[in-house]
């Protein structure tokens, strides 16, 4: 392997794959280094192996996603947007499709016809991409301009490389077993860079409670669920993103889907005692009032149980733990529902108050919240405002978005601006 690059990539992800193909379609001599023995180890994973490539909405809808971080994604999703994504992965030949949720997929349903893909443009436009190649230092050279990157290959003894710029595309700490361990975060710092508080998000959550265990196997497609922390972490709780609309499934530990998975980075640093749950608006189309009055004419149906009544728009065994919940029996007629049974079941179809005492962790995020912190990197070009020279993209960022395609499209473009500046 030549030992000088222009630029050398760390890290063969998304963010990276696409930096290599876009810098190396400019002119420059691009290595990019993957830990693992294939490239793109996320990508085949994702979306259940399916890969949700990006989401079907317009760039604005993209970076509000993100939150008051996602602003800075404005800028380079200017110059690669959902539909430029879209039309790069069908022009290498693979058709795309998009969702009733708006989540876009290749129309095969094949992750690695999308990995496949880009790793296909980045060879095509002259780039290298050396796998088992585990990257162990990133330094300013010693001497001028430039660094210094000591990889190892394979058993081979380490090398020392050297190239005029260095993209930092390692990832976060999620799913370490894909080679994702946090390795760029010490050398951002060695180089001059905050790395925010590091927590994992979109990841599954655990509650003790034993209702909550026996509900295991019910998924709702449409539920509205809220994170709620009281006490010491309560902070927490003002988190952006704590409210999340769509899909969630009840589990043998506690809750995941979609909803569940998305307010998750709420619960990731309850650390004290603090009493947390999270409130599921089990019909989120039907206000208070018009729940109650759909009880009360049920009512009028003096032959039907609760907990049948309850069973045409919530799932009967659901149905069944509310009633008891609501401190009532599945025998009894809606007929015989006092006003403050009725109340009461009004109060858990629409704020089922889930005791969350934590989440899944890391082993089961899909993502990473904190990372180098934005106000340090310059989104016109994804370079470091602290070493030139040295750029970021992907997930070592601060920014973490919901289920739904959100991050890929963050990992594209930041990859993309960065492959145009490196
Ligand atoms: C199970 C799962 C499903 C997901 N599904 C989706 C989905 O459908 N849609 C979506 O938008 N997002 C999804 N995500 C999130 C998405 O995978 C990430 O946002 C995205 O991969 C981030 O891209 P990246 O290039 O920054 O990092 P990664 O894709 O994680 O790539 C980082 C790469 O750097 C390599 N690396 C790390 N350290 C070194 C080193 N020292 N030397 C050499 N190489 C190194 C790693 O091996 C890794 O391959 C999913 C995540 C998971 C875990």
């Amino acid at each position: 392997m030549q030992t000088r690059w222009d630029v050398i990539i760390v890290g063969g992800g998304a963010a990276g794959l696409w930096a290599a193909g876009t810098a190396a379609a400019r002119g420059k001599q691009v290595l990019v280094l993957e830990k693992n023995n294939k490239a793109g180890v996320k990508i085949l994973m994702s979306g259940g192996t399916r890969c949700n490539i990006t989401h079907h909405c317009d760039s604005r809808k993209i970076a509000e996603a993100f939150g008051k971080n996602g602003r800075v994604l404005l800028s380079v999703l200017s110059r690669l947007s959902p539909q430029d994504v879209v039309r790069q992965i069908e022009q290498e030949g693979v058709a795309t499709k998009v969702e009733e949720t708006g989540k876009v997929f290749p129309a095969s349903d094949r992750a690695i016809d999308v990995r496949d893909a880009i790793v296909r443009r980045l060879a095509r436009e002259g780039a290298s991409l050396v796998t088992g190649a585990a990257v162990q230092s990133v330094r300013p050279a010693a001497a001028g301009a430039g660094f210094e990157v000591v990889v190892q290959v394979q058993a081979q003894s380490a090398m020392n490389l050297t190239c005029d710029s260095v993209l930092l595309t390692t990832g976060g700490l999620s799913y370490s077993g894909c080679g994702t361990n946090g390795d760029g975060y010490p050398w951002a710092q060695g180089m001059g860079h905050t790395i925010t508080s590091l927590r994992p998000a979109l990841t599954p959550l655990l509650s003790h409670e034993a209702w909550v265990h026996e509900l295991s196997g019910i998924t709702l497609d449409d539920a509205e669920v809220t994170a709620r922390v009281i006490g010491a972490d309560a902070k927490l709780a003002k988190l952006e993103r704590a409210t999340s609309r769509g899909g969630l499934l009840w589990t043998h530990f506690g809750c995941s889907g979609p909803t569940a998975m998305n307010v998750s980075r709420c619960f990731s640093d309850l650390q004290s005692h603090s009493p947390a749950s999270m409130l599921v608006d089990l019909l989120p189309d039907l206000s208070r009032e018009a729940c109650e009055q759909w009880l009360l004419d049920a009512a009028k149906e003096s032959n039907r149980t609760i907990t049948n009544v309850l069973s045409q728009r919530i799932p009967k065994r659901l149905a069944s733990a509310l009633v008891a919940i609501a401190g009532s029996t599945n025998d009894v007629h809606t007929s015989e529902l006092s006003k403050k049974i009725r109340n009461s079941l009004v109060e858990r179809l629409k704020a089922l108050s889930v005791p969350i005492h934590g989440t899944r962790g890391y082993p089961k995020a899909e993502v990473t919240a904190g990372g180098v912190a934005l106000g340090e990197v310059n989104f016109q070009d994804m370079q470091s405002r602290k070493t030139p020279g040295l750029f970021f993209a992907g997930e070592i960022l601060d920014l973490d978005g919901p289920i739904g395609g959100f991050n890929f499209q963050a990992a594209w473009s930041t990859g993309h601006t960065a492959g145009l500046h490196v």
